[in-house]
């Protein structure tokens, strides 16, 4: 139809913009150059018309045999230069992206189905990580250990080598800039598997990156399906680390396949994050914040506060107001300046949000408001949008109220005292996220402190930085991203002994030297 004909030329200006365009676009960069794949074509629909997008071919085993060893030779040309060096080429190279942020959204505007808006926001943050980063390039300093005998014992934070990165379709930019602004500050190569639902963004920044100065291979983006390209990346030799974002099962894969070749990961993985709204919160806050928490991103955020747990003497007052506050929402087209909500990004995924939301009505939940097409769409807008949803009378044993959804649907429950409140939030298999909302420092420290959550705010919602440490317990994943921790996940630290002593302390026998 003419609003997907739109799409696909615009999309053909973006390829041609940024030279990707070729007879199946160039979707790697590899060793500082752009390649079409080799294995088999991947098709992308229009999140927004339902039909088809563009065409791809999965990178395939030769391409990222190239990338895993221009990433081992770049790596090492790297960590010759100096640590000051390192951090003033990465200040350098993000303002490559300098005057390609508009295109640079666009493209992910147009693939991703996010409001360009969003995308805008992605894009800023890319260069949020990487002068942060960059910051940490000449201040990794190792420590010196007091040890009880004669030596000089001291810890060098030595990177890996080259490390594997996998990351997914909600957030394609920011996921790409979180993990290889690190994995380089810290003085690795990188081979990253971006989504083979959004290819394109990440080959687009590495390739400007690269233009503004960092040497030639250090950072590889190699793209296919999960199963053939993503396996074999986290099968190879070559990658001395693992990093994913991503869903549960998947990471369970990564993880295994880590297990067998001994190599670490970490996992960011999903959530099911529960907001808490005690009686004595201010509630234009608590429900204005619950909004944004679940309904940003039409819910596809691995941080969406999905649950709602309410203080039972509230619950109607909240729930009325949300069911206002969610007809107010803009859902639209995501190149409209005005859209505050796209549709979902693909099929599959908006199959399973409409399964998720029929199996909980079929078992007695009720639709406060939404779960429909939403109204003053085009007619040729056919694709995944549903509206800002909202369920309630919802019970802890369905699923709508223990698996993620991963799009723009809230569950409602209440609860009559804190204990109940803590017991509720921490009752499923997800650790990511959590909020309080009440106007009682104590209670709000108390509460927080007895979430098993990697991130918790208090009268707030969804503020996360580059700074803090960001990760999951349980089922959200192991490892930190972001911060300190983010870094240090992309070194190993070395213990070096100096004998300082007159005479030899080497001896025959376990606790020689002691
Ligand atoms: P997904 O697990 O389906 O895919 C993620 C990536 O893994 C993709 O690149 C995919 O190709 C790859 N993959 C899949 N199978 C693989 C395999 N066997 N070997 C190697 N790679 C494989 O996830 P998704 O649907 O793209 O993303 C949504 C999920 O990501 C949600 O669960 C969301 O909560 C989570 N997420 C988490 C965070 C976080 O920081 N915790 C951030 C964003 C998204």
């Amino acid at each position: 139809n003419a609003l997907n004909q739109q799409a696909r030329e615009r999309l053909n200006e973006l390829f041609a913009n940024f030279a990707l365009s070729g007879e199946t676009p160039l979707s790697n960069w590899v060793d500082g150059t752009l390649c079409a794949g080799e294995g088999e074509l991947i098709t992308l629909t229009n999140p927004a018309t339902g039909e088809a997008l563009v065409g791809y071919r999965d990178a395939g085993a030769d391409i990222l045999e190239r990338a895993v060893s221009a990433a081992a030779r770049a790596q090492a040309q790297w960590m010759a230069l100096t640590a000051s060096e390192r951090g003033r080429r990465m200040n350098a190279a993000v303002r490559a992206l300098e005057g390609h942020e508009e295109a640079l959204a666009q493209l992910e505007s147009v693939i991703a189905g996010k409001p360009i808006r969003d995308c805008r926001g992605e894009v800023g943050k890319v260069r949020e990580m990487f002068e942060y980063y960059a910051g940490w390039c000449d201040k990794q300093h190792g420590e010196v250990i007091p040890v009880p005998t004669s030596h000089l014992n001291y810890v060098r934070h030595v990177p890996y080598g080259v490390v594997g990165q996998i990351t997914p379709w909600n957030a394609p930019m920011f996921t790409c800039a979180w993990q290889l602004a690190p994995a380089i500050a810290a003085g690795n190569g990188v081979v990253l598997k971006p989504s083979e639902l959004t290819p394109f963004s990440s080959v687009v920044i590495a390739k400007l990156l690269e233009s503004g100065g960092l040497p030639k291979g250090l950072i590889n983006i190699v793209n296919g399906l999960g199963p053939s390209t993503g396996a074999a990346l986290t099968g190879h030799d070559g990658i001395s680390k693992l990093v994913f974002v991503g869903s549960p099962a998947s990471g369970r894969m990564i993880a295994e396949a880590g297990a067998q070749r001994l190599v670490p990961t970490v996992l960011e993985l999903g959530g099911k994050s529960a907001n808490i709204v005690f009686s004595d919160a201010r509630l234009d806050d608590a429900v204005a914040g619950a909004q944004a928490a679940i309904f940003a991103a039409a819910g596809q955020s691995c941080v969406a506060g999905s649950r709602l747990l309410v203080q039972r003497d509230i619950l109607e007052e909240v729930t009325d107001r949300l069911a206002r506050a969610a007809v107010d929402i803009q859902v639209g087209l995501p190149d409209n300046e005005a859209t505050r909500m796209g549709p979902l990004q693909n099929r599959q995924q908006y199959l399973r949000v409409t399964q998720m939301i029929n199996d909980a009505i079929a078992a007695g939940a009720r639709i406060l408001t939404g779960g429909t097409r939403p109204a003053g769409l085009p007619e040729e807008a056919r694709g995944y949008f549903i509206s800002p949803t909202v369920l309630v009378e919802v019970t802890t044993d369905m699923p709508i109220a223990r698996e993620e959804v991963f799009g723009p649907v809230l569950v409602v429950m209440p609860f009559e005292d804190e204990e109940e409140a803590i017991r509720l939030a921490n009752g499923t298999r997800f650790g990511l996220a959590g909020a309080v909302w009440t106007q009682d420092p104590a209670k709000a420290h108390r509460v927080a402190g007895q979430l098993r959550a990697g991130t918790v705010w208090i009268n707030s919602y969804k503020a996360i930085n580059v700074m803090s440490p960001f990760g999951g317990f349980r089922d959200s994943g192991f490892g930190r991203s972001s911060g300190l921790d983010g870094l240090r996940e992309y070194t190993v630290p070395q213990s070096v002994w100096v004998e300082t002593g007159t005479e030899a302390s080497v001896a025959m026998g376990y606790g020689s030297g002691q």
